[in-house]
């Protein structure tokens, strides 16, 4: 990276500091998805003094009532787009989300107001991903005030809903065909490791139906309960199956500390439900699950799978699918992930391997449907930053070194 800007930065880390705390006192938390417009207000003009065009993409009030999932969820659904166009042959996008988790218990200081001690910023948001956001700002500005240019054209989108899952700001923009560029960062993570991957999401949900009967006759009725017993073992027979598969990617390095070196596919039954009182014998039981799906998998494959299970038993309940994000990877010898991790290396000196998530990603929808090879990195380690816990924080020395790979990244 050029050495003025590495210095332009390191002088102004103030700066840095100032955004992140503004942005983080806009409590955007979902749900319920507020202060959208707000957030969005402040971010365009800093967009346009550095010679962005913004566009305000607000969600058509039909399309979010129609896709949500989530009853808590109101309000306006405001996504920035900036682009600037510098006559570069390639388009990099950049994005990531603006929403933020309820804060929850338990906080030492004031979710809302970032509060630095012991080197260390906490705030809700600075990992997850509002450190991201005052980090690209604040090597955008470096970048320009230093006289240079970016080697690419920039498309950045920052956006809503990412939190509560299912069609997000980005899966709007992605069907609305404004997510565009030759390659894309997502600022979305941590910055344990270079993602090139991730794993893809099936909840499903299974019906066992029986015959209410006065239980001290039980022989009268059918219980759903008790029917759903070999449902379950038949479901953690596949269990064992499906969990010996492995992807090529390797897992999140702090997984392989644990032992796990590759991502997997995951099976759960996490919910159950049946039954009104002890002396009825129960004539439903619902078991909840998801299904977590490696790359090298397909949605469909591992429906067919589960449904092909089900069909085989003695009397198959009733399963339903509430197909999730897409898994996402890209070859790792794509010069796009060696662009990245050079940007790393340039940035902090550190040599990061790459993995796969285990968790799903709105990032690999945008990728499915427009193929744009997509690397992620951001900000917060698995292991000490909290996301999504209370005290949630960032490494004051990691802060300051994200607009350093976003500079390196973004000029060269
Ligand atoms: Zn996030």
């Amino acid at each position: 990276m050029n050495m003025s800007i590495r210095r332009y930065l390191d002088g102004n880390t103030d700066y840095l500091m100032k955004v992140l705390a503004e942005l983080i006192a806009f409590e955007t938390v979902a749900p319920p998805g507020k202060n959208y417009p707000e957030v969005v207000d402040y971010l365009i003009p800093k967009f346009q003094d550095m010679g962005f065009r913004t566009d305000r993409i607000v969600v058509p009030q039909e399309v979010f009532e129609a896709k949500r999932r989530d009853s808590r969820l109101f309000g306006e659904r405001v996504n920035l787009r900036a682009r600037l166009d510098v006559g570069a042959e390639e388009t990099l996008a950049i994005y990531t989300h603006l929403d933020v988790v309820p804060p929850g218990e338990g906080w030492s200081s004031d979710p809302f107001a970032l509060d630095l001690r012991e080197g260390r910023a906490f705030g809700r948001g600075v990992c997850d991903c509002k450190g991201a956001v005052a980090g690209l700002i604040a090597a955008l500005r470096a970048v320009i005030k230093t006289g240079h240019q970016p080697k690419y054209n920039l498309e950045v989108l920052l956006t809503t809903d990412e939190e509560v899952g299912g069609y997000s700001g980005l899966c709007y923009l992605t069907d609305e065909g404004l997510v565009r560029g030759d390659k894309m960062l997502c600022m979305d993570t941590t910055s344990d490791d270079v993602v090139i991957g991730s794993n893809g999401l099936i909840t499903w949900e299974v019906t066992v139906r029986g015959m209410a009967a006065h239980s001290g006759a039980s022989f009268m009725g059918e219980n759903a309960i008790e029917k759903a017993v070999p449902i379950m073992a038949a479901l953690l027979d596949l269990k064992v199956d499906i969990e010996s598969r492995r992807s090529s990617l390797p897992a999140n390095s702090s997984l392989r500390e644990l032992g796990i070196d590759r991502l997997m596919p995951i099976l759960n039954i996490t919910m159950i439900n049946g039954g009104i009182k002890e002396n009825i014998v129960p004539d439903r039981c619902v078991l909840k699950g998801d299904r977590r799906v490696i790359p090298e998998e397909t949605m469909e494959g591992a429906m067919d799978e589960m449904e092909r299970m089900i069909a085989s038993l003695p009397s198959p309940p009733e399963l339903k699918f509430h197909p999730g994000y897409p898994p996402m990877s890209i070859d790792p010898d794509h010069p796009w992930v060696a662009e990245v991790r050079d940007a790393v290396r340039t940035a902090t000196g550190r040599e990061m391997s790459f993995s796969g998530m285990q968790g799903t990603i709105d990032q690999a929808y945008a990728t499915k449907v427009t193929g744009i090879p997509s690397c992620v990195y951001g900000i917060g380690r698995q292991i000490e930053s909290n996301i999504h816990g209370p005290d949630e924080n960032a490494r004051i020395s990691d802060l300051c070194d994200y607009p350093k790979f976003l500079a390196a990244l973004i000029a060269g």
